[in-house]
């Protein structure tokens, strides 16, 4: 079979290696440079963090154990207030982490590798229109030159600003589109290392909570970290207001100072990293009968604040490539496809979106700390009745959906649980325990 792809992304990188390992003759359409020949930039964000869903998608080309080697493990989180006090809350159980891994590195890495499998690359080609009809793209390069290519099939992997989806939205009817800004956008400054080592624990992602706007900073394998700064695009405290170096820098002063000591090159990244924006994409249908299939950021972008977009894109890769393998028929796979993963694309943007106020803000309030504590103790002696949504979300491949769902039936629990007199002082008795088990029942009927 004949196969298109356009964009060679995470997403389409991955996918390629799946499509060609089923045995398509895969031509993949990027519409940047080779980044392995030059030194352009990876794309939006320096690193990102892999989770589970990620390396299963990952598992399922044999690239898991590769990519790892790239990999540095965060264990947790480590919060920071303006005193430059530490606090450091486990992610899951011992021996549960996530990984901080260059977009560049992965993505570099995923390209070659799709050559190794047979996959044909083109660069610098933009996809600039599609033929829902007959799968049939139309490239041009930076030169203006055209190239026409006639496939069986076309996945679009072109990104949160997919031209594959605009095909869909001016070629069909009843295309259902929306895309949604945060009031906040992000700029990236770096941490570098102090006498040749990490300047700080490298072992978790630090977070700067200060109510309506943070700094996370994750570490990278050259021992630097990449700090990311979400910041309101206006208002009192915002990019707007802070519009010159002496004033982001007092700011950073009062705000984050034991971050700012440690960031020697603050003045001209700050000038020279733009603010960038932060997009939920929501749209359907993500196919046209066997001709199109979106994936990743192309169907569903969502906000960064659970470290999911390219999990979630990773796992469509896994989707799709079991429902592969139990039909050759194109349209009812892609149908399928559709099917299984929309419900969890729309949980998983709905659950970023309200990982932001828990980053942001409650990650540093002590009845916030107080309730994870308990909920961490009550999974650990019940594990089979009691998994919290971070671990479902990060550390499994529970759907989304029924994450999303079953966190909502947990913070039912847990609003009895601390509104009882004295948690704080009771938290850790058995009668706690046994008040959680008995809620756990009655909200099970
Ligand atoms: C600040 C930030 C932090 C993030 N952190 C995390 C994280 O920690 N964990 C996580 O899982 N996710 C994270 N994400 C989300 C993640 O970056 C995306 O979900 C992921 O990159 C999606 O991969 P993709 O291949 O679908 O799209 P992209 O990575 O955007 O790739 C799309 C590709 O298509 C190409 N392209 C675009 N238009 C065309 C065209 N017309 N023709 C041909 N090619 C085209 C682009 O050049 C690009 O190479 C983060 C995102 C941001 C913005």
């Amino acid at each position: 079979m004949k196969t298109t792809v356009a964009g060679a992304g995470l997403v389409g990188s991955l996918l390629s290696i799946y499509l060609a390992k089923r045995g398509h003759d895969v031509t993949v359409y990027e519409r940047r440079p080779d980044m392995r020949d030059t030194s352009i930039p990876a794309g939006r964000s320096i690193n990102l963090a892999m989770s589970d869903r990620g390396l299963r998608g990952l598992e399922g080309v044999g690239l898991a154990d590769e990519i790892r080697k790239i990999c540095k493990p965060m264990h947790g989180r480590i919060i920071h207030d303006v005193k430059g006090n530490t606090n450091f809350q486990q992610y899951g159980k011992d021996g549960q982490f996530i990984n901080s891994v260059s977009r560049g590195d992965l993505n570099k890495l995923l390209m070659t590798e799709a050559e190794k499998a047979g996959v044909k690359i083109h660069f610098s080609s933009r996809l600039a229109s599609l033929d829902l009809n007959t799968a049939t793209t139309k490239f041009i390069d930076a030169a203006g030159n055209e190239t026409v290519d006639k496939a069986d099939t076309v996945f679009g992997t072109d990104g949160a600003f997919s031209a594959a989806r605009m095909a869909l939205m001016t070629g069909t009817d009843r295309f259902d589109y929306s895309q949604t800004y945060l009031e906040h956008g992000y700029k990236e400054l770096t941490i570098l290392p102090v006498n040749g080592e990490f300047a700080m624990d490298h072992n978790a992602l630090h977070i700067w909570p200060r109510g309506g706007y943070m700094l996370i900073a994750l570490p990278n394998l050259d021992k630097t970290f990449t700090c990311t700064l979400f910041f309101p695009f206006e208002g009192e405290d915002s990019f707007a207001t802070y519009n010159t170096v002496a004033k982001a820098r007092a700011f950073f002063e009062r705000v984050f100072p034991d971050a700012l000591a440690l960031m020697p090159e603050f003045d001209q990244e700050w000038v020279n990293n733009p603010a960038a924006s932060l997009c939920t994409v929501r749209c359907l249908p993500w196919k046209y009968k066997d001709k199109l299939l979106l994936l990743g950021d192309a169907a569903h972008a969502i906000v960064p604040f659970y470290g999911q977009g390219m999990n979630c894109g990773f796992e469509d890769c896994t989707v799709l490539d079991q429902l592969l393998g139990e039909s050759d028929n194109l349209a009812q796979v892609f149908a399928e496809f559709e099917t299984l993963r929309k419900p969890n694309a729309n949980a998983v943007a709905e659950l970023a979106l309200m990982n932001f106020v828990e980053m942001r803000d409650k990650v540093a309030d002590p009845m916030f700390i107080l309730r994870k504590k308990i909920e961490a103790k009550f999974s650990q002696k019940h594990p089979t009745m009691w998994l919290p949504l971070y671990s479902m979300v990060t550390f499994s491949d529970i759907p989304y959906a029924d994450a999303l769902s079953l966190g909502q039936w947990q913070n039912n629990i847990m609003e009895k649980v601390m509104a009882l007199p004295n948690i704080t002082e009771r938290w850790d008795n058995l009668e706690i325990e046994e008040y959680m088990h008995s809620l756990v029942k009655e909200f099970s009927l």
